[in-house]
Order: C-alpha cells, then structure tokens, then sequence
C-alpha cells in the first residue's frame, strides 16, 4: 500500500497553471499531467504583452514551477555558467499534456528535452502553429522536444504503468483526458472538459470508459466554474449570434480565442445563414489551418469555403507569414474593403481586439459580440475596461454570447455520479472546498490539495 503518490505543483486554488506529478512506487514511474504557465503568477509579476520572464531562475524563485533537480533544459540553465553540455538524465519518465491551451501546455518548453512529451495529434499540430507565432525564448520555444503523438483510445505505456488517453470536448480541439492504470489502481485525470459543447459525445464515451472501471481509486477533476455557469450551449450561440448578425446593418465583429475551433465553426455557420463571409486574422489563419489537417476537423477549410478571407495582422516579414500569403493570395483582403462594405463580413477577433478595432474604426450600426470567457483576472479586467472605452468611443454595442469551455457543476456532479471514484481531488479553481461540499456523498473521500504537498494514495 502507499504506492502511489500525488504532488500538486500548480493549478490548485488557481484556475489553470496544472503541473501534477503522478509517482508510482510500485511499478517505478514518475510522470507529469500537463506542465502549464500559471496566468495566476504570470500576471501578479509581468505585464502582459510587453513584459515577460527574464531567466528560469526566475520563475523558480517566483515559484511558477517547482524546484526539482535535472527537470529544466540545460539549454535555459547553461547560460549562468557557459556550460552548453547535453541534458543530464530526467527526474521523471514522461509528461503527458491534456491539451494545447497554455495554462496546461506552455512550459514543456521549459523542460529537459530527455522527457518524451505525450500530445494528441490535433494538441501537437496547434502547439507547432503556436511556437512559430508567438515563441519567446523561455515561452511557447518547443524546439528539441521529442514530443510522442497518440491518437484518442490509445494506450500509452510508460515503462510499467499503462495509460488509455480518452478525448473529451473543451474549447479547443484534441483535449483529452487520461486513465492511468496505476499499481494501486486506475486513476483518472479529466484534464478541461464539458457536456455541452459540439463533441460533448466525446465526454460522455470518457465517461462511460470509467464506468466500466472496477474501482477507480481517485478522479481529478476540473472545476474551474463554481459561481459562473450558464446553462449556454454551443447551439445556443449559433442562434444568438444568427439573430444578431442577420438584424445587422454594418461589421459584425466577434470576439473568441483563435483556437476554439468550435466557435469558429459556429460563425461560420452564423455568416453563411446571413450572406455574410467570415474575416480572420494571418495568426488566425495559420492555427486554423493548423487543425483543418484532422478529419474531423476539416470543414471549415481555409481553402475549400471559398467565403473564409485573411486579413494581415502584422508588417513583420516572418517566414509562416509569408507563406501563407504564397499559398493563399486570393484569400487576402485589406482593411479598407472591410471598411467599405461592413455589411458583408464578420470579422473574427481575440484578445488584442482593441487594436483591430482602432485599425477598423467600425461604421455606424455595427456590434461587438464578446464570444469568449468573462475576464478572470485583474489584468484581463483592466484589457477589458479599455475595450469598453473604445466601444464607447466608437459607438459599438456589445454583446455577450458564450457557451463555457468548462463543465457546470451538474456536469461534474453526472461525472462523478457514474463513476463512483473512491477519491475526489478538485483542482483548476479557486473554490475547491465549494465543488468537494456539493458533491459530499458521491464519494468515500474528497481531497483538497495544497500547493508542493505529496499525497498518498490508495
Ligand atoms: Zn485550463
């Protein structure tokens, strides 16, 4: 007994920032669930987007990451010294990441390049289109890592220890969930998840997949919404967002993160019902792209809509840049042709949209749709309070149309309902105490982690 122990070095009483160290005594394997930026500390000591972490060192001392010998590249740590030597052997055997969003995935590129790094295929495509828009040299660099690509339903050996990598839906495409089949037990991680989105079908095959497990002997889940769920599906957007955008008459501009592809889709749709052509951004393009390489995925494509239009969003001449204007120069148009005629476009946007707003000036009787989640830190609040301003500069309406990337409680509640886990252990929220107490007697035990504290489990 004992075999198994759990140490939580991000992601608890914060949303995001999951780094989970998973050692199995019994079958001699320690490995990572995810190993993602904390946007909880990032924005407590940088100003995003003009400032970032300066040296490794650094975001030890900030404890952004955890203090453990041999597991950073020495590409990172040499520079102290001069010393460029290879990677020294890894305190883990393996890390394996839920899905591409940053506060799971950005910091693999911080990791010793010995570590295999365990993505889907679609995770894999979107974190290569991200390390060539947005790479900093600690952030989002990928390169050298030997990065392992499994397919959803596919089994995972880590040296003893076996793991079934199962999808589930969330706001971007090809998150998964993991069970590890551990000497202990089967122990199960949802990664970010729901039961409301376009393949909430997905969710529900996970679910079932743990029902059919004997005892699972402790379920992590994610918890991000407590106090801020809206019964708001991704149906319900597309009729919204369809009302809004056929009632009218100048630039519909709609405010989503680049890869929720689902969103996407759901505009594309919206366009299509009102006459409309969809406009997005080169970065947008690039990881639109990026996951149109999946069946699933593949409709909307860049090329085969004929109504998808590009749109440049920087002067900088980089190499993917100009590659996709080589391969999609019919595609392109400029801002003076949205300009002239905002009745004919939606025009897609995230996050730096106040920028693309000021390049647009919208003509009057245009509306802003804010399609993605409410701001959840100061720093957003205050990116926020300025878009306000210029909305109001510029005369825009806003409105909000969003179905949550995250699952309700009751969607928490029917997970763990089914699956009857002997443990439950809340992470990727502030109220940990709040979603364990609603869920008291659906389980023999609850855990509420602290930060760097082992746990044994069993
Ligand atoms: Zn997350």
């Amino acid at each position: 007994m004992g075999q198994v122990k759990i140490t939580f070095y991000g992601g608890v009483g914060e949303i995001g920032g999951n780094k989970i160290l998973v050692e199995d005594k019994g079958y001699d394997v320690r490995l990572l669930l995810d190993f993602g930026k904390s946007f909880k500390i990032a924005s407590q000591y940088y100003q995003f987007p003009i400032d970032y972490p300066s040296s490794l060192d650094e975001l030890l001392d900030l404890g952004a990451i955890p203090q453990i010998e041999n597991l950073y590249t020495r590409e990172f740590l040499a520079r102290r010294n001069g010393d460029v030597g290879g990677e020294e052997e890894p305190p883990v055997d393996a890390c394996l990441i839920s899905h591409a969003h940053m506060d799971h995935a950005q910091y693999i590129s911080l990791l010793n390049r010995k570590i295999p790094v365990y993505v889907s295929e679609c995770s894999y495509s979107i974190l290569t289109a991200a390390d060539q828009i947005w790479r900093t040299r600690l952030e989002t660099n990928f390169s050298g890592i030997k990065f392992e690509v499994f397919k959803n339903g596919q089994k995972i050996k880590v040296g003893n220890l076996e793991i079934k990598a199962l999808y589930v839906d969330h706001s971007i495409p090809g998150a998964s969930a993991f069970i590890l089949y551990t000497s202990e037990g089967p122990l199960a991680y949802t990664g970010d998840f729901r039961l409301h989105g376009t393949f909430e079908t997905l969710t529900s095959a996970f679910i079932d997949a743990l029902r059919m497990e004997e005892k699972i002997i402790a379920l992590i889940f994610e918890s991000t919404s407590i106090f801020r769920s809206r019964m708001q599906s991704e149906r319900n957007v597309e009729d919204s967002a369809g009302i809004l955008a056929s009632a009218c008459r100048g630039l519909v501009i709609a405010d989503f993160s680049s890869t929720d592809f689902f969103r996407f889709q759901t505009f594309y749709k919206v366009a299509r019902k009102c006459g409309r052509e969809i406009v997005i951004t080169e970065r947008f393009a690039k990881i639109v792209e990026a996951i149109n390489q999946y069946p699933e995925y593949r409709w909307p494509g860049l090329r085969s809509s004929g109504d998808i239009r590009i749109i440049p969003d920087a002067q900088r001449r980089e190499r993917w840049r100009e590659e996709m204007r080589r391969r999609f120069p019919d595609l392109y148009i400029n801002w003076d042709e949205v300009r002239k005629n905002p009745q004919k476009y939606i025009f897609c946007t995230s996050y730096n949209s106040v920028r693309d707003l000021r390049t647009i000036k919208p003509e009057p009787g245009s509306i802003y749709i804010l399609s993605s989640s409410e701001p959840f830190n100061e720093e957003r609040e205050l990116a926020f309070e300025k878009l306000l301003n210029w909305l109001e500069k510029l005369n825009v309406p806003m409105y909000r149309i969003h179905a949550s990337g995250h699952a309700t409680p009751h969607e928490i509640q029917q997970l763990v309902h089914e699956t009857r886990p002997k443990v439950i252990i809340p992470i990727h929220t502030e109220y940990p105490a709040v979603i364990a107490g609603f869920l008291q007697g659906l389980s023999e035990k609850s855990l509420i982690p602290e930060k760097g504290i082992t746990y044994e489990i069993q």
